[in-house]
């Protein structure tokens, strides 16, 4: 497979001769890896940058790869991936782990992304460097001290780098556990040199990301993506994706968003929306209008999933005109009684009135996320999630109706971390499955990969379509 003819919305810098080279991985294939906004932002920093010589590398396909790369960078954005690292490590030939790569002729390997910066301590020993937080200026930070370095030995390299606030060097620290299975009870740096805590970095700028490049073969053909906000202020006690990246971030609609979305115009007509609450922009409502112009008649709409109570005829009527057929809200359960133990800010007559809005501007489908296995779950909140379904097949006839459920995965940084994992959770969706075929709803399974930032920290899925 070659490289497909891609769109740039950059201009790489030219390398100069002293340039390093930097092979640059997603450890998945070229089609999951191109529709991570992460993924594209980080190539095009490192790509603007003429000290470095970046090449690409997926599971399926790379760009022309240097016999010897001074670095290694990964971004990681699913859990289930890492064991491609593994594997592409195998490949180039490269150590696994962090501790056979002490002498030189193995390039310093780095990698960044939620997943890492949420728990980089079960992968540590497979890096040399872990980057935490926001990349946007981490990552010069961590190049402009790797040039600083380059050509002293390891030892003195990753003392440097440890310098930097958000780089973690996992070798300079020893963690003790409480027990084999349990938690660390403390992590110590082996050298006074480096600092006792690395802090994660969060990035305060206007602008967010938005894609650098444009690929036919993305997942979401010819997609540009804007990120639209960053975090959420819900704060639901299992979510990863408003914790991790808190204070909640909006930029701008007039200097930083419209002109972010009229660049990608000009190069393709699918914009997606993205953001763990895009609705919740404080001008989310001026930013429909901007969709509504004739200009944008030809415009294909894609939005993240929305938040519930958010969910309007207008929004609805929008996303029908530019092409999207389905909406997708995040529910978790049929139950308020759930809904409240985890912070869900939602009741059923929402659940119902989102269905209604979205029915009435014309879309055919809603697509609903639930979740067992959350803490607090008793038999009864399942019986509530199959009362909801029955009654929303009811209420809004001809609407194509999708639950998609998950198994609760505690995260880290969130209130629910250490409750682990309900050993019950897998046949508790199995029991879900089971009564929605008793009741007559059709059903299908689905894995989950492809799927954006907030199911990557659920797993086990299971699909119910209702008609
Ligand atoms: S689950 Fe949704 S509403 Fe709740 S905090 Fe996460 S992104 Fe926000």
């Amino acid at each position: 497979m070659t490289f497909p003819t891609e769109q740039l919305l950059f201009t790489p810098a030219a390398p100069t001769s002293q340039a390093l080279s930097l092979l640059f991985a997603f450890p998945n294939t070229y089609s999951v890896g191109i529709t991570s906004l992460g993924y594209q932002v980080v190539w095009g920093l490192l790509q603007a940058r003429s000290d470095l010589r970046v090449s690409r590398l997926f599971t399926d396909i790379h760009e022309p790869l240097p016999r010897h790369p001074d670095l290694l960078g990964f971004s990681l954005s699913w859990e289930l991936d890492y064991v491609n690292i593994l594997s592409l490590l195998e490949s180039l030939e490269i150590p696994v782990r962090s501790k056979d790569r002490t002498h030189g002729c193995f390039p310093l390997v780095f990698g960044g992304g939620p997943v890492l910066t949420a728990n980089p301590e079960p992968f540590a020993d497979f890096f040399d460097v872990i980057l935490l937080g926001d990349g946007e200026e981490l990552l010069h930070s961590f190049i402009d001290t790797v040039q600083i370095v380059q050509g002293a030995d390891r030892v003195t390299q990753l003392l440097t780098l440890a310098q930097v606030p958000g780089v973690y060097v996992p070798s300079l620290y020893e963690v003790t556990y409480h027990s084999q299975e349990g938690a660390i009870s403390a992590i110590q740096p082996i050298t006074a040199k480096v600092p006792p805590q690395v802090s994660k970095q969060t990035y305060r700028g206007n602008q967010l990301s938005t894609s650098t490049v444009v690929s036919p073969k993305a997942a979401w053909e010819n997609i540009y993506m804007v990120e639209v906000v960053r975090s959420c202020p819900e704060m639901c006690r299992f979510c990863l994706a408003s914790y991790l990246t808190l204070p909640f971030r909006t930029p701008d609609l007039q200097t930083s968003l419209i002109p972010a979305i009229e660049q990608g115009l000009a190069v393709t007509n699918r914009i997606g929306l993205l953001g763990a609450s895009v609705t919740q922009h404080p001008e989310f409502d001026q930013l429909l209008d901007y969709f509504t112009r004739p200009v944008c008649a030809d415009l294909r709409l894609s939005i993240a999933s929305v938040r519930t109570n958010t969910v309007t005829v207008k929004l609805a009527k929008i996303l029908t005109q530019r092409g999207s057929r389905s909406i997708t809200i995040a529910i978790e359960s049929g139950s308020d009684r759930l809904r409240q133990i985890i912070n869900k800010k939602l009741e059923n007559e929402q659940i119902y009135a989102a269905a209604s809005a979205a029915h009435q501007g014309g879309l055919k489908g809603i697509k609903l996320y639930g979740m067992v296995g959350l803490p607090g779950e008793t038999p009864e909140d399942l019986e509530a999630t199959l009362l909801l379904m029955g009654d929303l097949k009811r209420q809004t006839p001809g609407l194509r109706l999708t639950l998609g459920c998950s198994t609760f995965v505690p995260k880290a940084h969130t209130p629910f971390q250490w409750f682990g994992v309900n050993p019950q959770a897998k046949q508790t969706l199995q029991r879900l499955q089971n009564r929605c075929a008793l009741k007559g709803l059709s059903i299908g399974r689905r894995a989950i990969t492809g799927r954006c930032y907030k199911p990557c920290y659920q797993e086990g899925i299971a699909v119910c379509h209702i008609y």
